[in-house]
């Protein structure tokens, strides 16, 4: 089968997609800023999210080790009521002291951590406010732009049908090299022989290639990869 054709009119559907695409993104002033503000709302909601499971993952291990210096000290308080003798119940406060120092070393950042949860899951909500908001101005303008550009939507579902046909009529290591090439190569995935050039990236090819060339009908670069054909005589 040739699949030159094909592969052609793949590579201009590609370039028609692209630059209709840059026409329905390229939004109105108003829109944009709308657009800046959600992509802003979604990074720092990403962020904060992270931050917030930290957060309370360093609580979880902060409480357990409240609770042991609580009971240490519960300890230690038994331990000065049953002391009897005058040694044994100084070494019992000071181990008490001790232990006190202990639950308050761990105290302190536990309750930073939480006062930082707590402001975290404020933001959280805000943030999530704010962006239902302007999802709603986004899309309430977003459906104004698109019914004014109509003209390139419905060419876009055109474009994007008949990319699906063509697409189905190629083999499937086919379509992913080619696939794989217009990302690659800026789009120019399939090229011409220009005077016994590639004319992608400009090197001379072989003699043997091009009569393979002839032969086959399309041949990739030895270079570039890109699928080189013959152009029709002018
Ligand atoms: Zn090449």
């Amino acid at each position: 089968m040739n699949v030159l054709p094909i592969l052609l009119e793949l590579q201009g559907i590609h370039e028609n997609l692209r630059t209709i695409q840059r026409d329905l993104t390229a939004f109105p002033p108003d829109m944009a800023t709308l657009d800046a503000e959600l992509k802003a709302i979604t990074k720092r909601q990403e962020s904060a999210s992270k931050e917030l499971a930290d957060a309370r993952a360093k609580d979880e291990s902060l409480d357990g080790e409240l609770k042991l210096a609580e009971r240490l000290q519960e300890h230690a308080k038994i331990a000065v009521k049953q002391s009897t003798h005058k040694v044994q119940y100084t070494a019992a406060i000071r181990e008490l002291d001790d232990r006190e120092r202990q639950k308050a070393a761990v105290a302190r950042p536990l309750k930073e951590i939480r006062s930082r949860i707590s402001a975290l899951e404020k933001e959280t909500a805000e943030l999530e406010a704010r962006h239902l908001q302007v999802r709603a101005q986004f899309d309430e303008l977003h459906q104004i732009f698109l019914s004014e550009h109509e003209n390139q939507v419905a060419a876009r579902d055109l474009q994007q049908l008949r990319r699906s046909e063509l697409e189905a009529s190629l083999e499937p290591a086919a379509l992913s090299r080619f696939n794989k090439l217009i990302l690659q190569r800026q789009g120019r995935a399939v090229v011409p022989v220009d005077n016994g050039n590639c004319g992608g990236c400009r090197t001379k090819l072989r003699i043997p290639l091009l009569a393979q060339l002839r032969e086959q009908g399309t041949i990739p670069c030895e270079f570039c990869q890109r699928v080189l054909f013959i152009p029709p005589k002018q």
